[in-house]
């Protein structure tokens, strides 16, 4: 699972500034650009080809009840599953007694905690650090969140103790398609996941090693080898049926990440909530293959049923490489081609396309629709390769290549997808600018 930091720190310090830096790439304007409000909470970030989700527990007090020092359920709930707490201060306002009352909540914890003195761009680090030394946390580091000071080494830092996640390719081959199935509570995950593997051959709990809690469940189907990634206790809620679950977001997405391709859930009654569309702004961002099921189609009018088909497909036209099942989990209607689609997804997801093969069809692409003029000049794309899987990735080089605007991009995601039938994944393509 990807090392997941929780952002921890009285009111105003800073905390949402240093989640909006540390989960600030490229990749997050996919979803923006889609239009979907993206859970400001949530996030996943890089530091030096390091990979990892960061949680902004902004509600760590609870003004509303006038005592300062109570942590949220959710904030509590969030520094439990994280690995290490960036417990943010402000640097200018020096030590204060909230500060003092968070950090011996924090010391309740089992978890590392760094202290981040922030807003200290301008200052003297010696200065800064003496009235916090106190606190007794250690690593200390002083940041300017908003000048992006001091950001990479503390992340460097936070970071060290693990290694970017390299699977063997016997594990991958074991583990065959990791499916992570998500939707935030009662859209019918532990159903579907119970479907799932009632039918299916359960391989894992006759193989050592593996206990009944384990959250990577093999199973196989048509000779095809998965693995579901249980997301929050979804399958221990299915055989007992009265725990009350907590939805964990991050849970959910740690499972994104460790996924190949994701099932999203969507309740055909409810239609798509804001939660829906913030979760699904975070899967966009994570880059990985994707399926929406809309459950819940039983006993549905036919009425209805056209009703939620047209506002549905309207609302997620902009995700055009998803494939939309409409399905039942409770009766198991439509589940079985659900594989079809995961399959088809996986496959495109790490398809490996030659160099010659996509230099020929980029020069199709601008043959048919040439880029436009960026300061009066034509944007010039010279060549072009692969620079990586799951998603794909295209890498074209060339001049005036930065000013590529939005609407080629997508032009040229939408021609490689039809030529090279990429369904189901994301595309991404950089631009590397040079003579
Ligand atoms: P939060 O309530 O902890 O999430 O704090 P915010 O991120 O909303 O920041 C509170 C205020 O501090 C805002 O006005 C920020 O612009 C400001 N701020 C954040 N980081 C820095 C910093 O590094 N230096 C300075 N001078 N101001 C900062
Ligand atoms: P989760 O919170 O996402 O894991 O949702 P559950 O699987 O616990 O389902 C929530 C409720 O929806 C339960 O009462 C299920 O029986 C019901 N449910 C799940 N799938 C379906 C379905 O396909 N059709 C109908 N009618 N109800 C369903």
């Amino acid at each position: 699972m990807l090392p997941t930091i929780a952002i921890v720190g009285r009111p105003n310090v800073g905390k949402s500034t240093l989640f909006n830096v540390l989960t600030k790439s490229r990749d997050a304007l996919v979803a923006e650009q889609a239009g979907l409000t993206r859970d400001r909470k949530v996030g996943r970030g890089k530091v030096g080809g390091m990979p990892y989700l960061v949680i902004d527990t902004g509600g760590l007090t609870d003004a509303s009840d006038g005592i300062a020092t109570r942590i949220t359920q959710q904030a509590l709930q969030a520094i439990q599953e994280a690995n290490k707490v960036l417990f943010v201060v402000d640097g200018r306002d020096g030590l204060t007694a909230i500060d003092e009352m968070i950090a011996q909540r924090l010391r309740s914890f089992n978890i590392p905690v760094h202290l981040v003195i922030n807003k200290t761009e301008g200052m003297q680090s010696e200065l800064v650090n003496i009235d916090f030394h106190r606190l007794g946390f250690s690593p200390v580091h002083t940041i300017s969140a908003s000048h992006q000071r001091g950001i990479e080494a503390m992340m460097e830092t936070v970071l060290s103790d693990f290694s970017v996640p390299e699977e063997s390719e016997m594990d991958e081959a074991e583990a065959g398609i990791k499916i992570a199935i998500v939707g935030r509570p009662n859209v019918g995950k532990s159903t579907l996941v119970n479907r799932i593997l009632g039918y299916e051959r359960v391989i894992a709990y006759d193989q050592p090693g593996t206990t009944r809690d384990s959250i990577f469940i093999p199973f196989e189907r048509d000779g095809q080898k998965y693995t579901l990634i249980d997301t929050a206790g979804v399958r221990r809620r299915a055989r007992i049926a009265d725990v009350v679950e907590k939805y964990s977001v991050l849970k959910a997405l740690q499972a994104v990440e460790a996924a190949h391709v994701v099932i999203m859930i969507i309740d055909a009654r409810e239609g798509m909530t804001d939660q829906d569309a913030s979760l699904l702004g975070n899967v966009l961002d994570s880059g990985r293959a994707l399926i929406i099921a809309v459950n819940k189609w039983d006993g549905l009018t036919q009425t209805e049923r056209e009703q939620v088909r047209y506002t549905l497909t309207r609302k997620l036209h902009f995700i055009d490489f998803a494939e939309i099942h409409f399905i039942s989990a409770l009766h198991g209607t439509g589940v079985g081609h659900l594989y079809k689609s995961v399959n088809i997804a996986w496959t495109a997801a790490h398809k490996h396309i030659s160099t010659p093969l996509l230099n020929d069809v980029l020069k199709d692409a601008i043959t048919r629709n040439p880029p436009p003029l960026s300061h009066g000049r034509r944007i010039k794309m010279r060549y072009i390769h692969q620079g990586g899987q799951h998603p794909p990735l295209f890498v074209i080089h060339g001049s005036q290549v930065d000013s590529v605007p939005d609407a080629y991009q997508r032009y040229l995601i939408r021609f490689f997808r039809d030529t090279f039938d990429l369904q189901g994944t994301p595309i991404r393509v950089e631009f590397k600018q040079g003579e």
